[in-house]
């Protein structure tokens, strides 16, 4: 019946159910904490959450609720998303613009599209106001496109206040459970992460993981970014020191083991680093063993191969005891959060230079909401939404970010 008003384009009174429907868009770690974000507002908001399956979504998660499937029928009526975007005169921001929907109009279109995007304006970020809510309340479809881990602005909705921290009496682990919960690697993806991890890290006393992803013009990989990862484990003593003098050292007799596991695009840091510990003993008389599952050389976005590795790679992250991610990155957020690890951020570098202090200890594991609004929606005002309540704060890698803490 909800569908029939969808192919209707009226809409007056009541459904008997309302939905959400997620639009895959963008990489793979944008991709799982936007389905959180969506998740979490279908729960606040009684809806159900419906996934666009894009090219691959089927072939690396599970169904996460038994007996029934989150996947958008193939025959749905509305299943060219892609002609949605910034300037879609379905947008709700657009409609608002326009003048065309208010909490008084009388008839509701039975679909509103949000774009919820890196690139959403003040007016789409009308979404995160009690007032709005209200409205949206009303349309049975929301369709949403978004690259955002928006969840830290549901936090600052006063309306959603009481059921989020009945929800989350710890509002620094909320992609901790909403992911462990919602992404299940399906069983190809599950062959690779067991295998891996059997093979080269299930025995070692400690696994350090090191996420380097860079955003940077010219070609990798780059002696300032190898130079601030090294800088950055040594400094931390994440990793021992080694002795360039002597062939041979045997101060001490520590014989622990330490994996650490390298994630990258590019081969060249994890070369660099594996030669370090092969052809250097070190200070305290650990060993040091260097993996890297892949090196896919660029982004390859909804090709099946290439996701799958990359989803395997975001987990075996996420088993690792200490972790190393790269600033600004949604694919290192994944890994830390899934894994319950406040990582070490290596600083986005500036001008090709080493930043010092290369890193630095993250305040929670939480990912960061890199676009957030920053309207004070009763006053319809700006204001700092990073200053308005203790557990929202900007985040350490992207000062107009904000983080759950
Ligand atoms: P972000 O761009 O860092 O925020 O992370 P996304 O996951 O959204 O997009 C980056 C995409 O590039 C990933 O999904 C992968 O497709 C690819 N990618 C980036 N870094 C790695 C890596 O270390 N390993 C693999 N296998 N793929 C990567």
């Amino acid at each position: 019946m909800t569908v029939e008003k969808l192919k209707s384009g009226h809409h007056t009174g009541e459904t008997e159910c309302n939905y959400i429907v997620w639009i895959a868009y963008s990489g793979l770690g944008n991709r799982i904490l936007t389905l959180a974000s969506a998740f979490l507002h279908a729960l606040l908001t009684n809806r159900v959450l419906l996934v666009d399956r894009g090219k691959d979504i089927s072939d690396l998660f599970c169904e996460p609720f038994p007996e029934t499937s989150w996947l958008l029928p193939l025959d749905f009526p509305l299943n060219q998303f892609n002609r949605f975007d910034k300037k879609s005169p379905e947008g709700y921001g657009n409609m608002l613009k326009r003048n065309v929907i208010s909490n008084t109009t009388s008839t509701l279109p039975p679909f509103l599209y949000l774009h919820l995007a890196h690139d959403s304006d003040d007016q789409d970020k009308l979404f995160f106001c009690d007032q709005e809510q209200s409205l949206l309340q009303k349309i049975p479809w929301l369709i949403m496109k978004t690259d955002e881990y928006f969840v830290p602005a549901l936090f600052l909705i006063s309306s959603f206040e009481q059921e989020l921290s009945n929800l989350f009496p710890s509002k620094d682990t909320v992609f901790h459970h909403l992911g462990r919960y919602l992404f299940h690697p399906s069983n190809v993806v599950w062959g690779l992460i067991t295998r891996y991890y059997g093979a080269y890290l299930a025995d070692a006393d400690e696994r350090v993981g090191i996420q380097i992803r860079t955003f940077e013009s010219g070609t990798p990989p780059f002696q300032h970014v190898m130079d601030q990862v090294v800088a950055c484990f040594l400094k931390e003593k994440l990793l021992p020191e080694v002795n360039r003098q002597e062939p041979i050292f045997t101060a001490s007799r520590n014989r622990k083991s330490k994996a650490v596991l390298i994630t990258s695009l590019n081969s060249g840091y994890f070369d660099k680093i594996r030669n370090m510990y092969w052809e250097n003993p070190t200070m305290t008389g650990e060993t040091v063993r260097v993996y890297q599952p892949s090196n896919e050389v660029r982004q390859q976005t909804e090709n099946n191969i290439h996701d799958r590795k990359a989803w395997a790679e975001i987990y075996l992250l996420s088993l690792t005891d200490v972790l190393i991610t790269s600033s600004r990155s949604t694919f290192g957020y994944v890994a830390q959060s899934l894994g319950g690890l406040k990582p070490w951020i290596l600083h986005k570098p500036e001008n090709h230079t080493t930043p010092d202090p290369p890193c630095s200890r993250a305040m929670s594991m939480e990912p960061c909401f890199h676009a957030p609004p920053s309207l004070d929606c009763k006053a319809r005002t700006w204001t700092d939404t990073g200053a308005l309540v203790p557990h929202i704060r900007h985040c350490e890698d992207v000062s107009w970010g904000l983080k759950l803490v």
